[in-house]
C-alpha cells in the first residue's frame, strides 16, 4: 500500500510538473475549433505531445484519419485506456468544452508513461475524433479499438462535479418526401405536396411526444420545404433524432416514429425515404466499481463528484456508451463552468477555454492517473469490475 501511495506522489508530482504544458494545449485546441473528423490540428498537437512520453504513437489509427492510438507497459498486464476528445460544435466553438477532455486525458497519459512499466499494467491511448454525432469512436471499434481492456476512463466538462453523465441511446435519421410538382394556383389538383407530407409527419410526431415516457426525447427539423410558393414543392426533408433510455427500447420508438412518416406520406400521396444514420449511440453503463476509486481519488485532489440527482432524467448521449458495452467504462463530468451555465453555449466555451477550465484539466488528468494506478495496484478492484461487467452481457444490436 505504501508502495501505492507513494507511486500516486510521483505520478501527481510529475502532472503539476506538466501544468503548463497542459494549459498551452487545452488553450491552443480551444483557439482552433475543429467539427467532426477534421481535427487535424488537435490531432496534430496531441499526437506531437504524446511522442515525449510514448516511443511510438500511431496517426490515422484504426483507420479514422483524425484518431490516434499509443500504448505503454507489459502487453500481458491489466489494461486501462484513458479515451481523449478533441472535436467542436458549428458556431459555437468548444462550447462542449472537448478541449479540457484532450487536456486532462494527455495530463494523465504523460504522468503515468515514466512509470507505468514498474506497475505491471499496460496504458492505452484513444484519440476519439467526432464524438458530437460522427460516433468517431464507433468507426475506430468497426476497426478493432476498445478491445481486451480491463477499464476505459474520460472526463468530460460540465457545470458541476458529477459521476455519471446519465446519457442515454440516440439514432439520428432523415426523412425525404417525394411529391409531384405544379402549379400551386393554376393546376394544384395536379400537384402531391411533399412540404405537406413533411408538416404531417411533424405533427404526428408532436402528438406523439405526448405518449413516450419521460426518458426518452424525439426531436427534428426541417431541412428542405419546397423552392418558391407558386411550385407545389415535390420534395421536403426532415433531420431527426430519436432518443431512449437503452439501444433495446430504442427499437420500438423508433418502429413508432416510422409510422408517423408513412401515414403522412399516405396522406398526401407522398412518397417517404426514411434513412437512418449508419449509427446509433447506445446508453453509457458506469462501471460501478470503478467509478468508486475514480470518486474516491477525486477526494484526493479536492473535487467531490457526486451522484446525478434522481430526478435529473437525461443530460444527452456520447459514443463512449457504445465504448461501455466494449469495456468496463465511466464518463464523469467535471465542472469547468459555475452551476446553470450548460454545455453548448457560447458562455460555456468561454469558461472552458479560460482558468476554470484549466483547472479542470490538471484535477482531471489527476484523477484518471491515480484511478488507473489503482486498477493496476489492486486485482480485487479488477475482479469487482469484470464481474460487474460479465453481468451486462453479449453486445446488443447496434453498439457496432
Ligand atoms: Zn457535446
Ligand atoms: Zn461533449
Amino acid at each position: 500500500m505504501s508502495d501505492l501511495s507513494e507511486l500516486k506522489r510521483v505520478v501527481v508530482a510529475e502532472i503539476d510538473r506538466l501544468v503548463p504544458l497542459l494549459v498551452e494545449i487545452s488553450r491552443d485546441i480551444h483557439a482552433h475549433p475543429e467539427l467532426n473528423y477534421e481535427e487535424t490540428y488537435a490531432h496534430d498537437v496531441l499526437t506531437d505531445a504524446l511522442g515525449v512520453g510514448f516511443s511510438s504513437v500511431t496517426r490515422s489509427a484504426f483507420d479514422v484519419d483524425t484518431a490516434f492510438h499509443t500504448s505503454k507497459g507489459d502487453a500481458n498486464g491489466p489494461r486501462v485506456a484513458i479515451v481523449l476528445e478533441y472535436d467542436a460544435l458549428p458556431e459555437i466553438g468548444h462550447a462542449c468544452g472537448h478541449n479540457v477532455i484532450a487536456a486532462a486525458g494527455l495530463g494523465a497519459s504523460l504522468g503515468l508513461a515514466p512509470f507505468v512499466g514498474s506497475t505491471g499494467g499496460l496504458l492505452e491511448v484513444y484519440g476519439t475524433p467526432a464524438e458530437e454525432g460522427g460516433g468517431g469512436k464507433i468507426a475506430m471499434a468497426r476497426n478493432g479499438a476498445f478491445r481486451g481492456l480491463d477499464a476505459a476512463m474520460m472526463v468530460h466538462p460540465a457545470d458541476v462535479d458529477i459521476t455519471s453523465m446519465r446519457a442515454i441511446a440516440i439514432h439520428e435519421c432523415c426523412a425525404q418526401f417525394h411529391g409531384s410538382e405544379a402549379h400551386a394556383a393554376a393546376a394544384p389538383h395536379m400537384g402531391r405536396n411533399a412540404l405537406d407530407g413533411a408538416v404531417i409527419a411533424y405533427n404526428s410526431i408532436a402528438a406523439l411526444r405526448q405518449h413516450i415516457r419521460p426518458t426518452e426525447r424525439i426531436h427534428g427539423i426541417f431541412t428542405h420545404g419546397g423552392d418558391k410558393p407558386n411550385i407545389v414543392p415535390k420534395y421536403a426533408a426532415m433531420n431527426w433524432y430519436v432518443r431512449s433510455d437503452t439501444l433495446e427500447t430504442l427499437k420500438p420508438l423508433k418502429e413508432r416514429v416510422e409510422q408517423c412518416f408513412k401515414g403522412a406520406a399516405q396522406a398526401t400521396g407522398c412518397e417517404v425515404e426514411i434513412q437512418w444514420e449508419d449509427h446509433a449511440y447506445a446508453d453509457v453503463r458506469d462501471s460501478v466499481a470503478l467509478l468508486t476509486a475514480y470518486v474516491a481519488n477525486g477526494r484526493e485532489v479536492g473535487r467531490d463528484f457526486v451522484a446525478p440527482s434522481p430526478h435529473s432524467t437525461v443530460v444527452g448521449s456520447t459514443d463512449m456508451g457504445n465504448v461501455s458495452y466494449l469495456a468496463p467504462s465511466i464518463h464523469p463530468m467535471i465542472r469547468v463552468a459555475p452551476r446553470g451555465v450548460p454545455i453548448h453555449t457560447a458562455r460555456f466555451a468561454g469558461y472552458a477555454g479560460g482558468d476554470d477550465g484549466d483547472r479542470a484539466a490538471i484535477d482531471g488528468a489527476k484523477v484518471l492517473a491515480l484511478t488507473a494506478l489503482d486498477v493496476w495496484a489492486n486485482p480485487l478492484l479488477r475482479e469487482s469490475i469484470a464481474t460487474e461487467f460479465a453481468a451486462i452481457g453479449g453486445l446488443p444490436d447496434g453498439v457496432l
